[in-house]
């Protein structure tokens, strides 16, 4: 590229910028930055569903509760059943599941239990259905069963006292269930964090406004709202601020005691930056980054009190990918969950020639399909802009290019993150 005569200051168009940050450097010092909330509630089991444990759980009960039988069929005795040949046990009754036979079984009889059926006393094994010949209350038995078989001890999944889940799970469909299981109505888990966000910009009309020159509609508090709402956090929408100093020191003033995190989009552009970042100053501490990055290279991050405050660039794929990329670990950290982010990567043989210059991190939004098993292709999801919207609206996943990669052809591959369901 060609060198402009006047350059004062690194600008995106530069190919190569020293003093940058990285994209890993940036989230590991927002990640160290912030730490878990207090504050918990305990919740009936079901409202309980996506929220994260705030305390470890053992198992109050054994699971099963009862040694049962995993079949259809009857329980005997090992010791009764022959070696070579039929055996004939006469049958006193049958163990259903929820109704079981309560008098001990005598040598040489054989029970009639049904799965889930309470093992009789004394019986030891089940013989399934399948592989005897009832007559009357009396049952035929061959040989070459195995001593235990089919038989479930009470226990054998969780054992009273057993550590079943830690603190920091995020509880899922299976987890409620596994709780139910175990008879417990309610569970402790943290409180729901507390999230503030609003748009900063003298051009910005909310929806239902009409539109003067200049002026385009606010469209980040809506994608930050709904990336918010995946996230289950409290969201506390504080609307557009104008580019007023006051109006600006208000509005963080007003987040700070209301949520545990702020976010903001937009006013870090040259002219601006200093203006946020003169009242940040002012109201707590602050770093003000430039990240190695495509789009949504400005970001602000800091402390205003309690309160952790993220300061996102104005375009809208930039506020997406920086909230994907930066804001979402660090309010997944700040909510208690200590799993697994469930955002992974595959590699996807690209359909379409992908153009980069080497220097920067790049998040291009693509299409992912499978085309056979392990087997992902991606595609471009269109103009590749930081204010074409469209673009993410597209796309289902984050294309990863490293800053050494530079343009991609048809048929190589590249690393993918798909983001679909997760905002
Ligand atoms: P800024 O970082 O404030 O200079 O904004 C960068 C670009 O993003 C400008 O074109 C803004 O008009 C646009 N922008 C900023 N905030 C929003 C918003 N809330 N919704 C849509 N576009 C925005
Ligand atoms: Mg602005």
């Amino acid at each position: 590229m060609q060198k402009n005569e006047i350059e004062t200051q690194p600008s995106c168009e530069d190919e190569l910028n020293t003093g940058l940050l990285t994209v890993a450097e940036a989230q590991a010092r927002i990640l160290d930055g912030v730490t878990a909330i207090s504050g918990t509630e305990t919740l009936p089991v079901r409202a309980a569903l996506d929220r994260v444990l705030a305390g470890d759980i053992s198992s109050p009960i054994n699971v099963p509760s009862h040694t049962n039988s995993a079949m259809d069929g009857y329980a005997v005795r090992a010791g009764d059943l022959p070696d070579e040949g039929v055996r004939e046990f006469p049958v006193p009754g049958t163990s259903w599941a929820g109704r079981p036979w309560l008098t001990p079984i005598e040598p040489g009889q054989a029970v009639q239990i049904m799965t889930g059926g309470m093992m009789p006393e004394g019986a030891d094994t089940v013989v399934m259905q399948e592989q005897v010949e009832r007559n009357g209350d009396r049952v035929q038995i061959g040989s070459g069963h195995r001593p235990g078989q089919h038989v479930r001890a009470a226990g054998e999944d969780l054992a009273a006292g057993q550590p079943v889940f830690t603190a920091g799970k995020r509880l899922s469909a299976a987890d409620i269930g596994v709780l139910a299981s175990l008879g417990l109505g309610e569970a402790s888990v943290t409180r729901r964090l507390k999230v503030a966000f609003f748009s900063t910009g003298d051009e910005l009309r909310s929806v239902g406004e009409p539109l003067d020159p200049g002026e385009i509609y606010d469209s980040n508090r809506y994608t930050l709202y709904g990336m918010l709402k995946k996230l289950d956090v409290e969201i506390i929408d504080m609307g557009v601020v104008r580019d007023r100093r006051e109006l600006i020191e208000q509005a963080f003033r007003d987040a700070a005691v209301r949520a545990d995190a702020i976010v903001t989009s937009g006013g870090v552009s040259v002219g601006e930056a200093d203006f946020v970042k003169e009242t940040l100053e002012k109201l707590g501490s602050m770093a003000f980054w430039k990240i190695a990055m495509k789009p949504g290279r400005p970001v602000t991050f800091g402390h205003i009190n309690n309160a952790v405050f993220f300061g996102l660039p104005g375009n809208p794929v930039s506020v997406m990918v920086t909230f994907f990329q930066f804001v979402r670990p660090a309010l997944v950290k700040m909510s208690g969950e200590t799993g697994a982010l469930g955002v992974y990567t595959v590699l996807a043989r690209t359909t379409s020639a992908l153009r980069k210059r080497p220097g920067r991190y790049e998040f291009q939004r693509g299409v992912l399909e499978q085309s056979g098993p392990g087997e992902f292709t991606v595609r471009t999801a269109g103009a590749q802009g930081s204010g074409i919207l469209r673009s993410m609206s597209e796309a289902n996943c984050f294309i990863l290019l490293d800053p050494d990669r530079t343009s991609v052809a048809v048929g190589e591959e590249v690393e993918v993150q798909p983001f679909q369901s997760l905002m």
